[in-house]
């Protein structure tokens, strides 16, 4: 068996345990298959076992293999930070955006989606963990950003997505996305109609979970260690 596949297939099992342990229905979490740096030809074999979401952060590579590989029925999530000039390109290429934290990414976003194509789905990023230079609107302010994402007509608000700090062990990394949860159940409860909370990744989807995330962004599980980008 080639190895990512093998490797999927433990991640499916951790997320099948996390489930488990935390009393919900295996069915109600998804994977993303982050497969940034890798090339078009594992993201093929991790087709060929079974997955078809995949997560990209570097937008012009993520372009490419999009690319490479239309003529396989995969959806494709920009998960990486979003400069204004690659815009068009996000909403050209991708059906997901986990990575929108400011207004104006998030009007060009909607003016650029080709009239073709259906809305572009939508996370917003939330900070959740402070730290200044970090990506992420604050939690305070994720209210006021959902509104007005909500009315961009191209573009369908599904869900929060968050990055925190790695965590030392599971009562940390469950305790700071539990603050995601609440961010996300904020907005529940003002009626936006949610249904994506994008947390957890290969070091901590049982804490994700355990916290009520329904979709997990995994990569170096999946296809190995990355070399660190320049
Ligand atoms: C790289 C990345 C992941 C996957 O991280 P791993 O630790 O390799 O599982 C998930 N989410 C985002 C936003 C990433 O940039």
């Amino acid at each position: 068996m080639l190895e990512i596949e093998t490797n999927l297939q433990s991640i499916w099992l951790r997320m099948a345990q996390a489930c488990e342990a935390a009393g919900r229905d295996p069915a109600s979490v998804r994977l993303l298959a982050v497969s940034k740096t890798f090339a078009a030809q594992g993201v093929a074999q991790a087709h060929a076992a079974g997955q078809c979401d995949f997560g990209e952060n570097y937008i012009q590579e993520g372009v490419e293999k999009i690319q490479a590989l239309t003529h396989l029925p995969l959806v494709w999530h920009c998960i990486g930070p979003i400069q204004s000039n690659k815009t068009r390109l996000v909403a050209e290429h991708f059906d997901w955006v986990h990575s929108v934290d400011r207004l104006k990414i998030a009007q060009r976003l909607s003016e650029q989606r080709p009239a073709a194509r259906g809305p572009l789905q939508v996370c917003m990023q939330v900070n959740v963990d402070g730290g200044p230079t970090k990506a992420g609107v604050p939690p305070e302010q994720a209210a006021a950003l959902a509104s007005q994402i909500a009315s961009l007509p191209r573009l369908r608000l599904r869900g929060i997505m968050s990055i925190p700090e790695p965590a030392p062990d599971f009562a940390s990394a469950l305790a700071v996305h539990q603050r995601s949860l609440a961010v996300y159940e904020a907005l529940q409860a003002e009626g936006f109609g949610l249904d994506t909370l994008s947390l957890g990744m290969s070091a901590d989807l049982e804490a994700a979970i355990q916290a009520g995330s329904n979709l997990v962004r995994v990569g170096s599980a999946i296809f190995g260690a990355r070399t660190p980008q320049a």
